[in-house]
């Protein structure tokens, strides 16, 4: 069988493999269960990034909770985030009287999760969280309030676990950066 496989197809080194991401996706489940101790909890998945970590947060949380998916498209490229945001699917369901966490793959400039909140806080729900399985602190432009957070990343362009590369990548089972070729 040949070598070649999209597991490998990564030159950067992988930052964080797919056990550590296990262990820190229980912890912050754990803490997340911890917090909502009435068991009302309802999360936000921001598409497309957040998919696959939503889909092992939400199996790491023992509620009974609901979920909801939305999506966001922003202008500028990835280095030079515009700060417009547009929403590309809306919610399916009510915030009002929830309590929301919104599960997003990456905090990179904050505009993208400063819009976020803004929107769903226009939408009457009784609190909003926010966990993120990645931030880059070094990279922040606006200030926004993260709960939760899985790893601080240096200022480095990271794909896989839902991250993606060009709208690839994204099956990866480990986040790996960007060679620097
Ligand atoms: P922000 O608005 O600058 O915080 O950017 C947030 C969005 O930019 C994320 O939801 C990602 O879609 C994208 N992004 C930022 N950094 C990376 C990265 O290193 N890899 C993949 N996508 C990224």
């Amino acid at each position: 069988m040949a070598e070649s496989s999209i597991f490998r197809v990564g030159d950067g080194p992988v930052q964080i493999d797919k056990e550590r991401i296990a262990a820190r996706v229980a912890e912050l489940g754990a803490r997340i269960r911890a917090d909502h101790p009435d068991g009302d909890l309802h999360l936000i998945c921001v598409l497309n990034g957040a998919f696959v970590f939503m889909a092992d947060l939400v199996r790491a949380i023992d509620l009974p909770l609901t979920i909801d998916f939305l999506s966001v498209s922003s202008y500028g490229s990835r280095t030079e985030s515009s700060g417009e945001v547009k929403l590309v699917k809306d919610l399916d369901q009510s915030l009002k009287g929830r309590h929301v966490v919104l599960v997003e793959d990456i905090v990179d400039t904050g505009l993208t999760m400063q819009y976020l909140l803004g929107y769903l806080r226009g939408r009457g729900p009784l609190s909003v969280k926010v966990v993120t399985l990645l931030s880059k602190p070094s990279r922040r432009v606006v200030d926004v309030p993260l709960d939760y957070v899985g790893f601080e990343i240096e200022d480095a362009f990271v794909y896989g676990y839902g991250l993606d590369v060009a709208h690839r990548y994204r099956n990866l089972p480990f986040v790996t950066s960007q060679s620097e070729a």
